[in-house]
């Protein structure tokens, strides 16, 4: 797709992963069929025509809801340099922003003097500048049935895995194990919905195998 299509863009603090405590200018795409059960957005699962809405009332929501607005990447980087956001960062995130070829938009804002970084399930092929940090959060055997590409295992510059139980980091081996897997890549382990247990395991085996621990801080601190 390169209609792109907004469910809500917004300014704050980056939570997880590499870039923890850094401002950035959320751009969150809608769709994604993965189908995780714990997801924290499934209002950006569907695409309804109904719910294409001028972007003035989505960027006006205060709750979260289903409903987008559709642009271009050229219309849509004009509308970032026009909102007075003063991060420098930008995160595109979903749903499952990689549904969408992100070449032209990932360039702009790199040319406009951003550093970009997408999140992704890697389940789709990652179409973007070449200097877009990947955070690759893998999603495997969800209901979707989708797997995991080859392709954003190579590009990822960090695997982000989210770990709830022993299995998940069995599946993240596996995931380390393919040939193709970048082996810059940095590891960190995220565990799901800050789960007690979950938040155990993944501080014992960051211990262990010397990997990063990803707290969603953003939910710690209430914010988006
Ligand atoms: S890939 Fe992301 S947006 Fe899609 S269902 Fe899973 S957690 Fe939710």
């Amino acid at each position: 797709m390169s209609v792109l299509k907004v469910n809500e863009m917004f300014e704050t603090i980056q939570g997880e992963g590499f870039f923890t405590g850094l401002p950035a200018i959320f751009i969150r795409l809608q769709g994604c069929p993965v189908g995780c059960p714990w997801c924290d957005t499934k209002h950006t699962w569907t695409l309804d025509p109904q719910m294409d809405i001028p972007a003035e009332q989505v960027l006006a929501k205060t709750t979260d809801s289903e409903a987008y607005f559709s642009t271009d990447a050229a219309s849509l980087v004009k509308r970032i340099l026009s909102m007075g956001y003063k991060a420098k960062h930008v995160v595109i995130t979903g749903g499952e922003p990689a549904m969408y070829d992100l070449t032209q938009l990932t360039g702009l804002l790199i040319e406009s003097g951003y550093s970009v970084q997408i999140e992704t399930s890697g389940t789709f092929e990652i179409q973007t500048h070449p200097d877009t940090w990947v955070t690759l959060s893998p999603k495997v055997d969800m209901k979707g049935g989708y797997q995991i590409l080859d392709q954003t295992l190579q590009l990822a510059n960090e695997i982000k895995h989210p770990v709830a139980m022993q299995k998940h980091i069995e599946e993240l081996d596996a995931l380390l194990a393919r040939p193709v897997t970048n082996p810059q890549a940095m590891v960190y382990l995220q565990p799901i919905s800050q789960q007690r247990r979950a938040t155990e395991l993944a501080v014992a085996t960051c211990i262990k195998r010397n990997w990063r621990l990803s707290l969603q801080t953003h939910k710690y601190i209430g914010i988006e």
